[in-house]
């Protein structure tokens, strides 16, 4: 994973050799929305098997059609950024790739997300030009093994919904939270504010 140069003024975010050749494959269309989650799902799962960072995948499709746009993992510890959430990546590489900061200039997106966003990446969406948030795991099944989703308003989904952008919760839960548990069981590393690494 190539890290950040801050001399060359560059942020280069790397996703790993493995999702790289994932997105890569052409035609991948997911037509259901259970179809998109549980891709989201299965980046979190594959992650954790590479162990090439923690417990956590998304990914942004259109949303009429399914295609897959940019899929992420989260790569903190590797890339050494603790911007590198997985929905963070999978935002800025679907804007990247159409070409627009703002999503919703581009057409209808849509991010399915492992386990709901933290506070971080829930600041995120709006600005994102997302349209609608599909998640797995709660935030709660995130701090049950000892992640920090940091300072999110009580009603978020509400929060979110305000600004027109749809929310869809508590779907595939169980698959991720046991993505969420095979990451604690085998040791990975569970990284917070204000804890030395
Ligand atoms: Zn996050």
């Amino acid at each position: 994973v190539t890290r950040c140069d801050s001399r060359r003024g560059e942020m280069v975010l790397s996703l790993p050799p493995w999702l790289c050749a994932l997105v890569q494959q052409e035609d991948r269309v997911f037509a259901s929305t259970e179809s998109r989650l549980r891709f989201a799902i299965d980046l979190a799962r594959r992650n954790v098997e590479h162990r090439t960072g923690g417990p956590f995948g998304a990914a942004v499709f259109e949303a009429a059609s399914g295609t897959l746009v940019s899929a992420g993992v989260n790569l903190v510890e590797a890339s050494c950024c603790s911007l590198a959430h997985a929905e963070m990546l999978a935002i800025g590489l679907a804007q990247q790739a159409l070409g627009s900061y703002d999503l919703s200039a581009a057409g209808n997106y849509e991010l399915a997300t492992s386990v709901e966003p933290c506070a971080m990446c829930l600041g995120a969406i709006p600005w994102s030009g997302l349209q609608r948030v599909v998640c797995g795991a709660y935030g709660a099944d995130a701090a049950a093994i000892g992640f920090d989703e940091g300072a999110k308003p009580a009603d978020w989904v509400g929060a979110l919904q305000k600004r027109g952008i749809e929310v869809v919760r508590d779907q595939q839960r169980d698959e991720a939270r046991a993505v969420l548990q095979q990451y604690a069981a085998i040791g990975g590393l569970i990284y917070n504010p204000g804890q030395k690494p």
